[in-house]
């Protein structure tokens, strides 16, 4: 059987993949919190997880140094998804893409008015088609990260982010104004490795299917 190398970001990725694996009959044996293996092993011969950053891992599925991996779609549709086959909304680590601003602004009338807004935000391409979709000038000012301080010290006006509760936002006086859209984990596949390692790759597949099936 063909060995294959699946790509994951600690954190929730992992966390919330972990069953999913497991359903697969796949266990890492260790713990990627704890370990600073960057190559983990599991259960199986035939099958190792990889840990890169959580908007790395297209990048490493794309050129095949891992043959599958798991991604946010907030982090595919920065990438663009170029050689990866894009499968099943695997329903873990989600939250949503929002526009947010300060409490105090009133970002309707700023919109009414036709102003042209500075955005701050990781996702410079996701920011870019919303806004050009609602007709809006804006000036949007690249960041990688806490993109909630930019509004409280005059950097932008509005964020874009991912928010799940809430806290983040309001811990910093922050509000929640326009949904673009909901947001969840995907698996991704390079397209050769589909091909080629069929035979691994689809009851690894198959057992994903099933076990979302059964949190629905
Ligand atoms: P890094 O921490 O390495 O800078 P990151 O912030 O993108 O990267 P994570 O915070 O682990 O890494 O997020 C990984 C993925 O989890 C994101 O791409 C997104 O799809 C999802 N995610 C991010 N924030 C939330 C959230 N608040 N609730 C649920 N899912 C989230
Ligand atoms: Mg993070």
């Amino acid at each position: 059987m063909a060995s294959i190398t699946i790509a994951l970001s600690k954190g929730r990725i992992f966390d919330d993949t972990a069953p999913l694996l497991k359903a697969a009959g796949v266990v890492a044996l260790d713990d990627p919190e704890t370990s600073r293996k960057l190559i983990l092993a599991t259960n199986r011969d035939n099958v190792r997880l990889i840990i890169v950053r959580a908007s790395d891992v297209p990048t490493y599925v794309q050129y095949g140094a891992a043959d599958m991996g798991i991604a946010g779609k907030d982090v595919l549709l920065e990438h663009g998804g170029s050689g990866l086959y894009q499968p099943l909304d695997l329903h873990i680590a989600r939250c949503r893409m929002m526009v947010a601003v300060r409490d105090d602004f009133d970002y309707e009338s700023a919109v009414r008015r036709g102003a042209r807004l500075r955005v701050a935000t990781k996702y410079l391409h996701t920011a870019r088609e919303h806004f050009a979709e609602k007709g809006m000038h804006v000036d949007l000012i690249k960041l990688y990260g806490s993109m909630e301080l930019a509004p409280l010290v005059g950097l932008a006006e509005a964020i874009v982010d991912l928010v799940s509760s809430g806290n983040t936002l309001k811990a910093n006086h922050l509000k929640a104004v326009e949904e673009i859209m909901p947001i969840s984990a995907r698996l991704i596949i390079n397209q050769a490795a589909l091909k080629l390692k069929r035979t691994t790759i689809q009851p690894m597949l198959d057992a994903f299917s099933a076990a979302i099936a059964q949190c629905e």
